[in-house]
């Protein structure tokens, strides 16, 4: 009786570590899958991955103009998002969020970010998303392009995601797709990634055309430095970012998860040779796992 005690006691007391060390281990092995170099093959991209363990690799693709990049997120409940980044030459003047399938209002909020009705009998309709914005003509503009709602529209069956988010930041073009339960982050990658770089390439090429058209047309916002997260005027109170000085609305910041700039250490995807130094207490940290 007592040796059955000790097993059950011994048993528990020996197992939860083991499985936290192996899905620790598990989750540590992703950041050198061959899924990312698979990506950067299939959209003539380069593949940058940071030193030590830590961090998502960073796939570079080019872009018609500007610079894209993609990269891993991880998910509570062990999934993975695939997030690509288009970082566009000029400011296209507006914000959005679009979901699929539909989601309530984003937590963060560009100014003027509000919910955008457009509905079935309109051209500009999309019928598994939900719609915000700062500027609501200039995203029908947007939506007015047929092969760019197609891709909208169909983002769930495009990217074999189960759910995806466009984030239209004024200078930045953000895609988010959540890789299906059980994928790895190689899988994730090679499978989710090239249709997100498909959507930010189409996304891109729309948007410049809009922001050449906005400087022709001499918008009045774009002429007077604009926050770079959505094209209107910082009034008071902005984000300073640490690394270059770019001004930005503090919800603007939230939005971009950083800064606006592909070139600055605190953009959300910067490479890693130009991320800032890491604090004393993250080596400290890394240097213990390492020894453990
Ligand atoms: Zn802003
Ligand atoms: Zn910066």
């Amino acid at each position: 009786m007592l040796w059955a005690v000790g097993a059950c006691l011994c048993f528990l007391v020996v197992v939860p570590p083991l499985v936290a060390a192996w899905e620790s281990v598990r989750m540590r092995g992703g950041s050198r899958d061959v899924g990312f170099w698979a990506l950067a093959r299939a959209v003539a991209g380069s593949c940058h991955v940071p030193w030590g363990r830590r961090g998502s690799p960073v796939v570079r693709f080019p872009l018609p103009v500007g610079e894209g990049r993609a990269r891993a997120l991880r998910q509570g409940g062990g999934r993975w998002i695939v997030e690509g980044r288009a970082y566009l030459r000029s400011n296209f003047g507006f914000a959005a969020r679009i979901c699929a399938p539909p989601a309530p209002p984003a937590r963060w909020r560009a100014p003027g970010l509000a919910v955008a009705r457009v509905y079935p009998e309109e051209t500009e309709h999309l019928q598994h998303c939900s719609l915000e914005t700062t500027d609501e003509r200039l995203l029908r503009w947007l939506l007015r392009h047929a092969e760019t709602r197609r891709l909208l529209d169909g983002l769930e069956g495009t990217t074999g995601a189960p759910s995806a988010e466009v984030t239209l930041a004024g200078s930045v073009v953000i895609v988010r797709a959540l890789a299906p339960r059980g994928w790895g982050v190689g899988a994730a990658m090679e499978h989710v990634g090239p249709a997100v770089v498909e959507v930010l390439r189409r996304l891109s090429a729309d948007l410049e055309d809009l922001a050449s058209a906005l400087e022709d047309a001499g918008d009045e916002a774009l002429v007077s430095a604009p926050c770079a997260g959505c094209g209107a005027t910082i009034e008071a109170d902005p984000w300073l970012c640490p690394g270059c000085g770019t001004p930005l609305h503090r919800g603007c910041r939230e939005m971009l998860v950083g800064c606006a700039q592909p070139s600055c250490g605190h953009a959300a995807d910067a490479l890693p040779a130009r991320r800032p130094p890491r604090a004393a207490a993250e080596v400290f940290e890394e240097a213990l796992l390492e020894g453990s």
